[in-house]
């Protein structure tokens, strides 16, 4: 499938007619091109967006609102295609895609389509001053929304649904390794009925196509979900010219079990937040610290209920974990199990690639438990962003949130206990930015979503979304 960008409501090749190879990982086959986008593709992109948005940002919330209602139907009407290309293009299971991805991305739109008719501003009345003030939350103009592999139109969408929602107009670039959805998504907006250059996708590497959008000095604000190396590099750029950031990156999060959970719910759980999607989840709980009293038993039963996991075609309804989104992910993921014994780890499951009939090339690896014995091994460290967690036991409540915490990352943390005191104590003083507490990845749209060191700055979600898209303007008046 050869795709275009989507500029000013038409599809074109990039201007310099240079195209990049697209994998299919689930086979390890190229199955099409994208375009190569340069700056001249961004410049083009950022003359439609700009000239789309005065009239955009006048159009009303309810307008608004019908529009991206709309978006949200339809992808809901054509969630079977867009599901089987998500898995075509990233690897993962049809069941997932089908289950979470899509039905997530139309959820977005639908959220913020509610969301913008509810936004209010705030007024001041400035009493014995005879002076009232009111603020107004008024859209930024062109903003840049850049976002990763792992949920491909789950978190473009997630990016562009508030930007859209409260008056801007978009630039966005999907990662070039899952591109398909999002041009996809381009022929679901004209259908909606959203006017030329609201929304204008450019497809490319994240070192041409993604850093003119990021360089551009017309362009606002920059929301980026990604890498941390990558965050960085961006924050460096539009630090000087003091654009709007927004960064969600690597996670590293600590599984914190204790004795006293419902075990059965925790077994099962743990499993899902080892492993959904490949482990590609950046709020995955890839270190699991278990309280020592059920370490043994815990190791037993989490290797047994993993060993069940089917690693399989994408496609059929029965796997549990599909490919791998490219070799070179697969190979930086295998280079953790290669020194596995230098790094201080000890494979209790797993750790082999695996071979799918008719699918031999395609990027497939077992799920794997490593168990450690150092919080600060490598191995616990760093984000490896693949099907592998670790385990080690721990002792005390201050022993585990000590490893919890030893750590660059702050993105998300699961706490498995009954006893409310030790749940109050350590949500307060662990560094995350979210807790989830007797589940994982229960989601409201309403809550702050991001994290804290490594993981990021700002928050996603809710009216923490549309503040990040809209500047406050305060108005005085004395009377
Ligand atoms: P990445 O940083 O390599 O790429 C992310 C996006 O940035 C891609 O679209 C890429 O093309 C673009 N990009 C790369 N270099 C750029 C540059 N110089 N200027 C502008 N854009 C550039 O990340 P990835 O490998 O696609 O995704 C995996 C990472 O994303 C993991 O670290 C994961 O934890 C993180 N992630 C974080 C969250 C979160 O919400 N915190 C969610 C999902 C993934």
């Amino acid at each position: 499938m050869n795709i275009k960008n989507y500029i000013n409501g038409e599809f074109s090749p990039p201007l310099l007619d240079d195209w990049i190879d697209n994998y299919n990982p689930t086979s390890g086959k190229v199955y099409g091109q994208i375009p190569n986008s340069t700056k001249e593709d961004v410049e083009k992109a950022y003359t439609a967006a700009k000239s789309a948005f005065p009239s955009w940002s006048s159009t009303s919330l309810e307008k608004r609102s019908q529009i991206l209602s709309k978006i949200a139907q339809l992808i809901n009407k054509k969630l079977p295609e867009l599901a089987r290309a998500e898995t075509k293009d990233n690897g993962k299971p049809l069941q997932l895609a089908k289950a979470i991805d899509i039905p997530r991305a139309a959820a977005n739109f639908q959220f913020f389509a509610n969301a913008i008719t509810q936004f209010t501003s705030d007024a001041h009345e400035s009493i014995g001053l005879d002076a009232m003030n009111y603020t107004l939350r008024q859209p930024l103009g062109v903003v840049g929304c850049i976002s990763p592999w792992n949920l491909p139109l789950y978190l473009f969408t997630w990016k562009i649904a508030p930007a859209i929602a409260s008056g801007n107009c978009v630039i966005a670039k999907p990662s070039e390794i899952t591109p398909i959805t999002a041009y996809l998504l381009g022929e679901i907006c004209t259908e909606a009925g959203l006017p030329k250059g609201v929304l204008n996708i450019v497809h490319g590497l994240g070192t041409t196509a993604g850093q003119a959008i990021v360089e551009h000095p017309g362009v606002k604000a920059i929301s980026f979900t990604g890498g941390t190396e990558t965050g960085a590099h961006i924050a460096r750029i539009v630090a000087p010219m003091f654009k709007k950031l927004s960064l969600e990156l690597g996670g590293k999060n600590p599984n914190i079990i204790f004795a006293d959970c419902d075990y059965e719910e925790m077994l099962s759980t743990t499993v899902q937040s080892s492993f959904s999607n490949q482990g590609q989840i950046c709020l995955c709980g890839s270190r699991i610290f278990v309280e020592e009293s059920i370490y043994d038993k815990f190791k037993k039963d989490f290797v047994t209920a993993v060993s069940k996991l089917k690693v399989g075609n994408p496609f059929d309804d029965t796997t549990t974990i599909g490919a791998l989104v490219s070799k070179p992910h697969l190979e930086k993921v295998m280079s953790y199990i290669e020194n596995v014994s230098e790094y201080g780890g000890k494979i209790l499951f797993g750790g082999n690639r695996v071979s799918v009939n008719n699918f031999e090339d395609g990027y497939y690896l077992q799920p794997t438990i490593i168990e450690v014995n150092d919080n600060q091994c490598k191995l616990n460290q760093e984000e490896i962003f693949g099907p592998i967690v670790t385990i080690m036991p721990f002792n005390t409540e201050e022993e585990v949130l000590d490893m919890a915490n030893n750590v660059s990352y702050g993105l998300s943390a699961t706490l498995w206990t009954n006893d409310l005191k030790r749940t109050m104590r350590i949500s307060k003083n662990i560094h995350t930015g979210m807790i989830w507490v007797n589940t994982w990845l229960l989601r409201d749209l309403r809550t702050p979503f991001g994290g804290t060191k490594n993981s990021g700055v700002g928050r996603e979600g809710g009216f923490e979304g549309l503040r990040f898209f809209t500047e406050p303007k305060n108005i005085c008046i004395k009377y």
